[in-house]
């Protein structure tokens, strides 16, 4: 088997939409088996950040690096290339990718939707799909949940079906973005205790979150984006105990 990628690089990333300057020259860098949890205001960049790590887009400046490896460009000679479409792909099989709103396919069951990807990509047969998806259901606490439909499903119970869904290609990199910002508030812990097990286990993740008590426990690092850069960022207890910029002061105070 490949050795699952873990470590990323950020280096001078800037992207715009439009004439919308996002992000402005972005730094980053996350080891492997460390947790970074991305703080910061709505509009920051936060999204577009994970976007450029799961090569659902490319940066205008700058690149990013998954174990050394650029996301979503090859350079031949001196010149950087756009990836194949199918380059890109098997590139972003190995970034599991975890969206507030879940994003699970709604007219398949639980264990269909955990299937489909590795199934497509030829990696599992259906038979080896559907034990390594038994085992992860049972992992977040749905084993009896396969064959349901995500309409029937809580939010909490729809959001750990879409972890154990990005963990199917057995990524070695796990993305969240907000992941309960979407989730009643009696049903972000189940969600939050599934992103913490995996932290225990030495998963490489970024954690986009509002929720600074949790990143404060499980963060190895906190990063405070604004404006399109990283402003601070440094262990839990520092930045969020001892923010130095006026703009994180203001952030914690807000929320
Ligand atoms: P955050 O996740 O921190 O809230 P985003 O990365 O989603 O920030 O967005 C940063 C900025 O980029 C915002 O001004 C947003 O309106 C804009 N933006 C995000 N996605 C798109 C898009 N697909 N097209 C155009 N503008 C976008
Ligand atoms: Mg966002």
């Amino acid at each position: 088997m490949e050795d699952p990628l873990s470590r990323i690089d950020v280096r001078g990333v800037e992207l715009s939409y439009g004439s919308n300057h996002v992000l402005k020259g972005v730094d980053f860098h996350v080891g492997q088996g460390e947790v970074v949890c991305v703080i910061g205001p709505s509009g920051s960049g936060k999204s577009t950040l994970l976007r450029l790590v799961n090569a659902l887009l490319l940066p205008d400046r700058g690149h990013v690096l998954i174990d050394g490896e650029l996301v979503g460009r090859t350079v031949k000679g001196d010149r950087l290339f756009e990836m194949s479409a199918k380059a890109i792909n098997k590139q972003r099989t190995r970034t599991g990718m975890v969206f507030q709103q879940f994003e699970l396919f709604p007219h398949m069951t639980v264990l269909e939707n955990l299937c489909l990807a590795p199934v497509l990509h030829k990696k599992l047969s259906r038979g080896q799909a559907r034990e390594r998806a038994t085992k992860l259901l049972r992992r977040v606490g749905l084993a009896d949940k396969g064959d349901s439909y995500p309409g029937r499903l809580s939010g909490g119970q729809q959001q750990r079906v879409a972890i154990a869904r990005a963990l199917m290609m057995e990524p070695g990199v796990m993305l969240f973005d907000e992941p309960t910002s979407a989730l009643d508030p009696e049903l972000v812990g189940e969600v939050l205790a599934v992103i913490r097990e995996l932290a225990a286990e030495g998963m490489t993740m970024i954690v986009v979150t509002h929720e600074l008590r949790f990143a404060r426990e499980v963060a190895d690092r906190i990063v405070f984006m604004d404006g399109g850069v990283v402003v601070e960022e440094g262990a839990p207890a520092d930045v969020l105990d001892n923010p130095r910029s006026e703009r994180l002061k203001a952030f914690l105070s807000a929320v």
